[in-house]
């Protein structure tokens, strides 16, 4: 069997749909899963109805509901022409009927828990996956009786073992060569079934976990790009599809910021041993990506991600630093406090970090300042370059900072597992960083 997963824009209107359903055709004798993502924005819409109501503005989140509701019959009834089937109707009405209890029910309560808004947001694609799956004729499956998750509302964690035996008991039957099952992406639900999400862009993830379960001889990621490309084209407008990936260039790019891809998308399939593409829906026949286990390109920088802003800690003490235990003592308070480190780089006297911006500082400060000295930068970006044959490539590191020019680095950390070089600079840098990097080191792969 194979997985095919569709992102937003691909299934953002009827003709879009149509276009879907082209693709899902040509593979019917492949047994395809197809796993959906909501309509377009609607999962910011469903969001920004939520927020609206949990101000108690109720007329906002009604308002936010019926824009929805058009938009999902227009879609219905422009892929019928016939009259859309009473079956999907009732559905659809139903779902709404859904939402709009939500949206009262945490209006009156003017409380939005995570939880809450797991179920709010799960409707995009139950709703995007009912249309669907009634044009193509294929079976629908609720992912939430498959995708069973922890209770951690928002970013729930797949429980994998559950999964792979639902997956099995579930979408297994309704598979079969010339046949198509339909289901949500994005969503889970817990043990006791209440509704959890994988964390937005999760689809992505979904349709990995659901390849492994079932043993996929491919997931096809298809999106409105002809792949994974050597940059953000929204900052490097010339840069270019890359034809193979290995899945640890794949899932660093992922981590650093390259949005096509969900961070923990490739975990599943890595182990599973199963190929994954990445492809453009409007253009099916054009280029695209295969990140597949082991694969050599033939340059040292495959490609190049981005990620910001992040605060940038120095913590200094001359007493200190040079003794054993130090590293230990710092990483310590980062553990109990709960603050990820993403980057780190050594001196004799300093240690720098790198943290989210977001993330809470004033008792992790409070418990450093007691054997250290802390200076904190905030607005800086990181930028990830990477590549497989980077360790084995002399002067790429000097190449890269040349060609960066007058833009200062303040930081610079080589990945353990080598193919990872990455840099700080100043967060209003990084677009133009990007771009001098890409001209010098990117430009014309493939
Ligand atoms: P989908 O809705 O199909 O899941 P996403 O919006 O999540 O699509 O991801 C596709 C988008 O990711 C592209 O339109 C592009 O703007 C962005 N993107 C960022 N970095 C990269 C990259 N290195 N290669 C390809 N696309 C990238
Ligand atoms: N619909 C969800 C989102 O917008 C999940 C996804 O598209 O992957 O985040
Ligand atoms: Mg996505």
């Amino acid at each position: 069997m194979i997985v095919l997963k569709f992102g937003g824009s691909s299934v953002a209107d009827a003709a879009c749909m149509r276009q879907v359903a082209s693709l899902v055709d040509a593979a019917r004798p492949r047994s395809p899963l197809v796993v959906l993502s909501a309509m377009g924005k609607t999962t910011n819409g469903l969001f920004d109805a939520a927020k609206a109501a949990e101000r108690g503005d109720l007329t906002a989140a009604m308002d936010g509901q019926r824009k929805l509701m058009a938009a999902h019959h227009k879609a219905a009834e422009d892929l019928f022409a016939d009259g859309v089937p009473e079956a999907l109707d009732a559905a659809l009405t139903d779902l709404f009927g859904e939402l709009e209890l939500l949206l009262r029910g945490v209006a009156m309560l003017r409380e939005l828990s995570p939880r809450s808004m797991d179920a709010v947001a799960s409707l995009g694609e139950r709703l995007s996956t009912r249309i669907f799956a009634a044009y193509v004729e294929g079976a629908w499956v609720d992912a939430r009786t498959v995708m069973q998750t922890d209770a951690v509302f928002g970013e729930a964690a797949p429980q994998v073992e559950a999964v792979h035996d639902l997956a099995g008991k579930h979408l297994g039957p309704h598979l079969g060569a010339g046949r198509v099952v339909v289901t949500q992406g994005y969503i889970g639900a817990t043990e006791d079934g209440l509704t959890t999400t994988l964390g937005r862009g999760g689809s992505d993830y979904s349709a990995a976990l659901f390849g492994a379960a079932l043993r996929a001889e491919e997931v096809q990621i298809w999106t409105d790009v002809e792949g994974v490309l050597t940059c953000d084209p929204r900052i490097v407008p010339e840069a270019l599809p890359i034809s193979d990936l290995s899945f640890a260039e794949a899932a660093e790019l992922a981590a650093f910021g390259a949005k096509v891809l969900h961070p923990a998308t490739i975990q599943p399939a890595v182990e599973a041993g199963i190929p994954v593409t990445v492809r453009h829906t409007q253009k099916p026949q054009g280029r695209f990506t295969t990140i597949s286990a082991e694969v050599q390109t033939g340059r040292p920088i495959t490609a190049l991600a981005s990620r910001g802003p992040v605060t940038v800690l120095t913590v200094s003490s001359s007493r200190m630093l040079a003794q054993s235990g130090f590293l230990a003592r710092l990483f310590e308070v980062f553990g109990r406090r709960e603050v990820s480190v993403d980057l780190v780089a050594t001196a004799e006297v300093s240690v720098s970090l790198t943290v989210e911006a977001d993330v809470p500082l004033k008792a992790l400060l409070q418990d450093l300042s007691v054997f250290a000295k802390v200076e904190v930068h905030e607005g800086r970006a990181i930028i990830a370059a990477v590549g497989e044959r980077l360790k084995s490539t002399p002067g790429v590191g000097a190449q890269l900072l040349s060609s960066l020019g007058d833009i200062n680095v303040e930081m610079i950390s080589m990945g353990a597992n080598e193919i990872n070089l990455s840099l700080v600079v100043k967060q209003e840098s990084t677009a133009e960083a990007l771009r001098r990097l890409h001209r010098v080191l990117v430009g014309g792969a493939s």
